[in-house]
């Protein structure tokens, strides 16, 4: 983490010519359980890794923010006074990494907030692209920067929801809230229990020991517009079969009892929401018990349900946890995030860690030809400054 806080010291200091006047950092995040409920009000258990966006900064004394992001060699001015419209910055388009940082000034302005000018240097080591939320980094690191500066008040949960709205409505991204809620709320070694629908949350402590590893398989994400609809609109049609406003409020019991009543196929993508939900509270409970071994079963039998009921795995990530699995140390492993590409997360006892990543990159490169990132993960602090 030092080296972090030095290396963007340095790379503001060569910009600006001063030392920065403040350090802000957020984490990307990983989610051990919970996939695909978040839509239907469900329960999520995310974690906020040690991988961050670093901000150095000053307040500029010019009415324009000057943001240089070194790790894309690029940088964008614009005056708060005057948000450039998305695609349009002076004539020229935005390029597509700035519209977080200033849709994030945008999302501040509309609720009230200010966002005095700045000038800033920002770095990350969350990989962009591979489902560690890297833009929820972004964003969150923004956020916290600008209220350093004006100081006004809003709570971790209330940055969270405005970094959603920058990237829903100023980026265009349709994501949910859990990415900017794990940036903003993480803690050292504990995973983050959020009920999407009345947005309460709480920690719950990782019991020691224990390694996040996340696995990359290198094949990009690939969830199309319409295979993610499709399992929406099954979610929503189940519900409205239930007579329920969500599969939030229909029981794994109460689905059993009347599953028949539902088209096959609903009923499938229904039973891995109703199971999810479910899984994932009882994962709190075994958690808090420090049962390490029936929480990566759990992950085992979500992995399995995504494949199987929800249909949105793909043979690499099949291959990428069957390897994990057979792999010394690994107490579960499972496909995170939407689907269809993307990473694995495992959870690995901490002695064998080292270990599993090598052998887990190794043989997957053997059987597939493909050349998978592995991150051993901490659980860490969420956003703020330094
Ligand atoms: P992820 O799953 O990593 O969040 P996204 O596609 O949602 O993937 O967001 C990635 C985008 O976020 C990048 O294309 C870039 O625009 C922005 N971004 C992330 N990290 C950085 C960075 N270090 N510097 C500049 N932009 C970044
Ligand atoms: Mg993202």
């Amino acid at each position: 983490m030092n080296s972090f806080r030095e290396r963007v010291t340095q790379l503001f200091q060569d910009t600006f010519d001063e030392q920065p006047k403040f350090i802000v950092r957020a984490p990307g995040r990983v989610n051990l359980l919970g996939e695909h409920v978040d839509y239907n009000d469900g329960f999520v258990l995310p974690a906020a890794i040690d991988r961050a966006v670093w901000i150095a900064f000053t307040a500029a004394p010019s009415p324009h923010s000057t943001l240089v992001a070194v790790d894309l060699d690029e940088r964008v001015s614009f005056s708060s006074e005057t948000i450039p419209a998305k695609t349009d910055l002076d004539g020229k388009p935005l390029p597509h990494w700035a519209k977080y940082p200033v849709g994030c000034a945008w999302a501040l302005n509309d609720a009230g907030y200010e966002t005095p000018a700045l000038n800033a240097v920002f770095t990350s080591d969350v990989p962009r692209g591979s489902g560690l939320s890297s833009s929820a980094a972004v964003e969150m690191a923004f956020i916290s920067a600008w209220q350093a500066l004006a100081g006004f008040e809003a709570d971790a949960m209330a940055r969270a929801q405005l970094g959603q709205r920058a990237e829903n409505l100023y980026v265009g991204v349709n994501c949910g809230i859990m990415d900017q809620f794990a940036s903003a709320c993480g803690k050292r070694d504990h995973a983050l229990f959020l009920d999407c629908r009345s947005l309460e949350w709480h920690t719950v402590p990782l019991p020691d020991g224990v390694a996040i590893v996340v696995a990359d398989t290198a094949v990009p994400r690939s969830l199309s517009d319409s295979a993610y609809n499709e399992r929406r609109s099954a979610c929503e049609e189940a519900a409205r079969l239930f007579g329920a406003k969500s599969l939030r409020d229909v029981s794994v019991a109460e689905f059993q009892r009347n599953k028949n009543k539902l088209p096959e196929l609903v009923a499938r993508r229904a039973q891995h929401v109703v199971e999810e939900i479910q899984r994932t509270e009882q994962a709190v409970f075994l958690l808090k018990q420090g049962n390490v071994r029936a929480f990566g079963r759990l992950m085992n039998e979500c992995h399995e349900s995504l494949r199987d009921l929800y249909e949105v795995s793909c043979p690499e990530l099949d291959v990428m946890v069957r390897i994990a699995r057979s792999l010394d140390g690994c107490y579960g492993a499972r496909l995170t995030g939407a689907g269809f590409g993307g990473c694995t997360v495992n959870l690995v006892a901490h002695s064998e860690a080292e270990a599993f990543a090598t052998g887990l990159a190794s043989r997957y490169t053997r059987e597939t030809d493909k050349n998978p990132s592995v991150y051993i993960c901490r659980a860490e602090a969420g956003a703020g400054m330094v």
